[in-house]
């Protein structure tokens, strides 16, 4: 995206020590970490989403146009399965995990031992305002943890509600909603913390992590990218576009997931423009604003960035503005210059640029000449190039003949890779970014093999 922030950490004029050291006091207490504990507040935060449904749908529809379907579905719904999920699986995951004793180390048992990392910060971005920030907070809350959660300021609303909701359900000794921008995210980052994670663009990434760095605190980071789709001639074209549609017009184009640009092989890219504005038409009517499925643009600021990617470039559909809502078109650029804005930027908004290539195989070379992506589409009815696709680029996930459904099984990990981000959640996974994965022997003093003490003998010892 082309809105930078500033990439150094502005000098904090407000102060978190006492907030963190009051949830360091509640973690040190022990409390947070019998499953009674845990299981209690997963059940209270399930209870905050069942009882304030309306509201939180009502907060996300004010803050991005939100259709009530779309925010259940990729926000609220989405938490209750995440909930209902690690209630099931959480003593599990809470279980030592055995692995074989060498016989040097007989008799004895080796384990892994999962246990809280202790108090941590979760900063939210405002694109899923309420899924992005509570998440990882059920991945903090199953692993035992103390958390403070501090939402996107863009999206007002959402943060208003969560900042009200949680300490209405949740232990407070535990946790701590701080709204705010730039100034509390960076007074939060001043903190020393055992854990950060972070969802949100690569700068304040950068600024997140070389903040971390001074406490040697391990970070998460969620960040975003071009996510590119391949498209093959052999695709089913009405499933490819109607799929295509879905993945990049929910929220507007505003999904981190969502594919940035298509790579479709030289021939077919007529037929593919035709097909995604019939499923546009469908999904969306003819006049998209009037769609209550149609999502706005966060603020105008991202309204006119977006605008800007559409100077000098082939709109071959769409690119209709509407600054009261605010909202754009779902629009379609035809070949943009590879040194383009629009090619060179994360566009999260609703232009799809359609590139032309010669082969699948120059669209794999397209893709890993630049930056390591999030999410990677590839459509075919070719198993053979879909593997080959597979095997010979890097992203965070790859989805073939679908867009962004794999983000619905809760076993697959959700993390990007190189410029996209570092270390994943979403099930275990999210269990364990929170949790240190603690190595243990126990020994007994039977067998006390003398070949292991000095003086030695002149057989080598194998361990
Ligand atoms: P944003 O503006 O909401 O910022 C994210 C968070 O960083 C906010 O809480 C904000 O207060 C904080 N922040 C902003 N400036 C800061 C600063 N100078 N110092 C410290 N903290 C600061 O989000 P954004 O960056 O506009 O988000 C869009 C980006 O996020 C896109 O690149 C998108 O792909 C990525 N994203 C990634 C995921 C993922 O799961 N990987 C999900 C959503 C969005």
């Amino acid at each position: 995206m082309s809105s930078q922030p500033t990439l150094h950490a502005v000098e904090p004029s407000i102060c978190f020590l006492d907030t963190v050291a009051s949830l360091q006091t509640s973690f040190k207490s022990g409390k947070t970490r019998s499953l009674e504990w845990r299981k209690s507040q997963l059940e209270a935060l399930k209870r905050l989403l069942i009882e304030n449904e309306k509201d939180i749908l009502h907060a996300l529809h004010q803050d991005l146009g939100k259709s009530e379907s779309e925010a259940y579905v990729a926000e609220h719904g989405f938490l209750l399965s995440d909930i209902k999920h690690t209630l099931k699986h959480l003593n599990k995951w809470m279980q030592p995990r055995k692995v074989s004793t060498p016989l040097i180390a007989w008799p004895g048992k080796s384990f892994q031992q999962p246990e809280p990392l202790g108090t941590v910060l979760i900063i939210g971005a405002w694109n899923y305002p309420l899924q992005l920030l509570l998440a990882p907070y059920i991945a903090a809350l199953a692993a035992g943890n103390c958390a403070v959660l501090k939402p996107s300021e863009l999206a007002v609303e959402t943060s208003t509600i969560v900042a009200k909701l949680i300490p209405q359900y949740m232990d407070t000794s535990c946790v701590e909603v701080i709204e705010g921008g730039k100034e509390e995210s960076s007074a939060l980052l001043a903190c020393k913390w055992d854990h950060i994670f972070y969802t949100g663009g690569e700068a304040v990434g950068k600024i997140v992590m070389s903040a971390a760095a001074r406490h040697l605190t391990p970070v998460t980071l969620e960040l975003g990218g071009k996510s590119p789709c391949i498209v093959d001639s052999s695709t089913n074209l009405k499933i490819t576009a109607r799929r295509i549609v879905w993945g990049k017009w929910m929220n507007a184009g505003q999904t981190c997931i969502a594919p940035d640009y298509v790579l479709v092989v030289k021939g077919f890219e007529q037929k593919l423009i035709d097909a995604i504005k019939k499923e546009l038409k469908s999904q969306f009517g003819k006049n998209p604003f009037s769609s209550k499925d149609y999502g706005n643009i966060i603020n105008t600021r991202h309204l006119h960035r977006l605008q800007g990617y559409l100077d000098g470039v082939n709109v071959v559909y769409g690119g209709d503005i509407n600054e009261a809502r605010p909202a754009m078109t779902p629009t379609l650029v035809l070949d943009p210059a590879k040194d383009s804005a629009i090619m060179q930027e994360e566009i999260f908004g609703p232009i799809l640029p359609i590139v032309p290539v010669a082969s699948i195989d120059e669209a794999i070379g397209f893709i890993n000449d630049r930056p390591k992506p999030l999410a990677l589409y590839a459509f075919s009815d070719d198993d053979k190039a879909l593997n080959n696709i597979i095997e010979k680029t890097s992203s965070g996930s790859v989805c073939t003949n679908d867009t962004m459904i794999f983000m619905t099984n809760p076993e697959l990990p959700f993390g990007g890779v190189g410029n996209s981000g570092m270390g994943s959640y979403h099930g275990q996974a999210g269990f364990d970014t929170f949790s240190h994965v603690k190595t243990v022997m126990k020994r007994a003093f039977a067998l006390d093999a003398p070949v292991r003490y000095a003086p030695f003998s002149k057989f080598k010892l194998s361990l």
